[in-house]
């Protein structure tokens, strides 16, 4: 097959213990999955059903990397979360089965420009140029299931320029991890390649230029980033 220009890369990320790469075909985020970020976002945690919003693919962004301070912001929030790798396709998939489809885990952050999601929630409008914007989805290592099992709970941190701003557990997290499977299986076909970022604890706040960022969740290679 030619194209009318050179194919564009595929977006991927480190796998611990080897030297092969995870694809990433598409990015799925669940938003408001703890009580106390429901609570400081405004909105009242009671249990309904998860909502989702996605990223592109190559919205990620590998461990160690300078990313931009991104344009049309004056508000860029930091949210740290545990992001699952899926390696098995699937639709309708139940709870029971979810876990099967998991190739791994790691810690990311969906970078969120606040003052224009604040803007979309206000108008009714979509979240895309708040949420999906260039390098918004900064990724550490993945670690296989084999390596760590799957992640019940632990606690995850988030700390800018060595001072602690998110602290949580994930085993707070409101819907759990085949939960949000099996729910989200419901509106698209999982596929192989697919990161799914499962919400973030309280304590999301703005970053600037110069800022450190080392997000950790317990068992997991921490993520570090800097944004210029
Ligand atoms: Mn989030």
């Amino acid at each position: 097959m030619r194209y009318v220009f050179a194919k564009h890369e595929i977006p991927a990320l480190s796998v611990t213990g080897t030297e092969e790469l995870f694809p990433v075909h598409r990015i799925y985020c669940v938003g408001q999955n703890y009580s106390k970020h429901m609570r400081e976002m405004g909105s009242n945690p009671e249990r309904d059903a998860p909502f989702f919003f996605s990223k592109p693919a190559d919205a990620v962004c590998r461990h160690g990397s300078n990313i931009s301070y991104p344009p049309a912001t004056k508000n860029l929030h930091h949210e740290i979360e545990l992001v699952v790798a899926i390696g098995m396709k699937g639709i309708n998939i139940p709870t029971t089965e979810a876990l099967n489809h998991v190739f791994g885990y790691t810690v990311g952050l969906d970078l969120t420009r606040r003052d224009l999601q604040q803007e979309a929630k206000k108008k009714s409008r979509p979240w895309s140029v708040a949420k999906g914007f260039d390098h918004s989805a900064p990724c550490s290592v993945l670690h296989k299931v084999d390596e760590v099992g799957h992640l019940e709970q632990g606690k995850i941190t988030l700390n800018v320029n060595g001072e602690i701003r998110q602290q949580g557990d994930i085993s707070e997290m409101i819907w759990s991890v085949p939960e949000i499977i099996s729910i989200l299986s419901g509106y698209f076909e999982l596929c192989p390649g697919d990161l799914i970022f499962t919400g973030t604890p309280e304590g999301v706040g703005p970053l600037n230029r110069g800022d450190i960022l080392e997000g950790e969740v317990e068992q997991l290679t921490k993520l570090s980033i800097t944004i210029v």
